[in-house]
């Protein structure tokens, strides 16, 4: 067993923190004030290599180990604190690992390069206005005719309508295979005729928007199909194992940039007398917080070592074991990560509570992942539950 991490990934790491600090911390508040990315922070995030880092070097990524894109994934999370950043990247690198390994030669070289370039922007459409954890009883539905699929439903809550509706691009798209049994997944651009889009108002992360997309006949040719008819269901699944993972390195960052923040403002706070950092109520606070994010954050680390190690060599066998290291570590990462954002806040007292010291850019981003992005909690519960117990204490079909 070796902790230590490579030369590779320590160098990566370095250049991952330092654009953090010196490109995402002064762009943050800039970030969710004018809810977007600035194409500059884009430019440099491609320029590095950070979109879509887990695609082939031929499509325009970096042919990266999930190990290295977690690691990118924390850093990020720490620089931009209201986590629009993180999102933006997460959906790009998991996503587009799936269309890497699944999409046809033709999709791959339209969507990825200007994808790794910053140029066009890749997300995932599965949630439904009906609801998002259900997805076996989904209404959007695709028909094959001819050469095309024709798409009709709606989808919501989906990240990046905006941005892809700017930058180009578009989503991964599961539908019910009207043709056949079983789901289709097919990647749709977000300026296909028949396709509508409606922004719905967040209350953070707003540097990345969530919004609808109403599909009434929209086309799209079938070699927009990832792998087979039908099968859908499965690589969606496969992304969500691997966007997990970046979404809990993520919230690692956010719980580790709170505590940054939070112990060199303790060291200065006096009240009684003496800095708050010397009370044990604060003090001990603080270790138990620190012991918890690094116990979090080699979870979120092995569960990228296994999706290298299994996921991604194809290896079904061991299906089940990723399956339980991510959804352990989806389920503990955001809660950590908001507890101590909100545990911070709280020693700032008043403070706190404003934006000049600006802990509710991720007291409103890190909310986003418990309330359900890339699936809620109780979901990763069910997961660990069939896992652990069989497929026969799922309650329902
Ligand atoms: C900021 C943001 C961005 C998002 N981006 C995307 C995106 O890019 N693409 C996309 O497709 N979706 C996206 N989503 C939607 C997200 O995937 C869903 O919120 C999530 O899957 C939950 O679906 P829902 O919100 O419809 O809640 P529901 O499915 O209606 O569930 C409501 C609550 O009940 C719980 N619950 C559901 N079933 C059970 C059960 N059997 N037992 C116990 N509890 C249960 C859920 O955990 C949840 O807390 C985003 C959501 C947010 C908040």
């Amino acid at each position: 067993m070796e902790f230590a991490l490579s030369d590779e990934e320590q160098a990566f790491q370095e250049t991952v923190r330092k654009f953090g600090d010196k490109t995402l911390r002064p762009n943050e508040r800039r970030i969710d004030s004018e809810g977007r990315i600035p194409d500059e922070v884009l430019q440099e995030m491609a320029r590095l290599g950070l979109l879509s880092p887990l695609v082939p070097a031929e499509y325009g990524g970096l042919g990266a180990s999930a190990v290295l894109t977690e690691l990118a994934a924390e850093e990020i999370g720490r620089g931009d604190f209201s986590m629009a950043t993180a999102v933006f990247y997460l959906l790009e690198a998991g996503w587009g690992w799936v269309l890497s390994r699944h999409g046809t030669e033709e999709t791959r070289r339209a969507v990825l390069p200007p994808v790794t370039a910053g140029k066009a922007f890749l997300g995932i459409a599965t949630t439904e206005p009906g609801g998002g954890s259900d997805l076996a009883n989904m209404k959007t539905e695709s028909r094959r005719d001819g050469d095309h699929y024709v798409l009709r439903g709606e989808k919501a809550f989906v990240s990046g309508v905006e941005e892809a509706k700017r930058l180009g691009g578009g989503h991964l798209t599961l539908s019910k295979n009207a043709s056949g049994s079983g789901f289709n997944f097919l990647y749709v651009p977000t300026n296909t005729p028949g396709l509508t889009t409606q922004k719905f108002e967040n209350m953070g992360r707003m540097g990345i928007s969530t919004g609808g997309l109403a599909y009434d006949g929209a086309s799209v040719p079938s070699a927009y199909r990832l792998g087979y008819e039908g099968k859908g269901f499965e690589y969606a699944m496969e992304g969500f194992q691997v966007a997990r993972t970046f979404v809990s390195a993520a919230c690692v960052g956010a719980a580790e940039r709170a505590l940054e923040v939070g112990t060199a403002w303790i060291k200065e706070r006096k009240a009684f007398g003496q800095p708050l950092g010397k009370f044990e109520g604060i003090q001990f606070e603080l270790a138990d917080l620190f012991a918890q994010v690094e116990a979090v954050k080699w979870q979120c680390r092995r569960a990228a070592w296994m999706v290298d190690t299994y996921t991604f060599r194809g290896d079904t066998q061991h299906r089940s074991e990723v399956d339980k290291a991510v959804a352990a570590v989806k389920l503990t990462a955001p809660p950590l990560a908001f507890d101590a954002v909100r545990r911070v806040m709280m020693w700032f007292g008043a403070a706190g509570y404003t934006k000049d010291v600006g802990l509710e850019l991720g007291f409103r981003g890190v909310m986003s992942y418990l309330v359900g992005a890339e699936g809620g909690l109780n979901i990763m519960r069910i997961i660990l539950g069939r896992e652990l117990l069989g497929k026969e204490f799922v309650p329902y079909k």
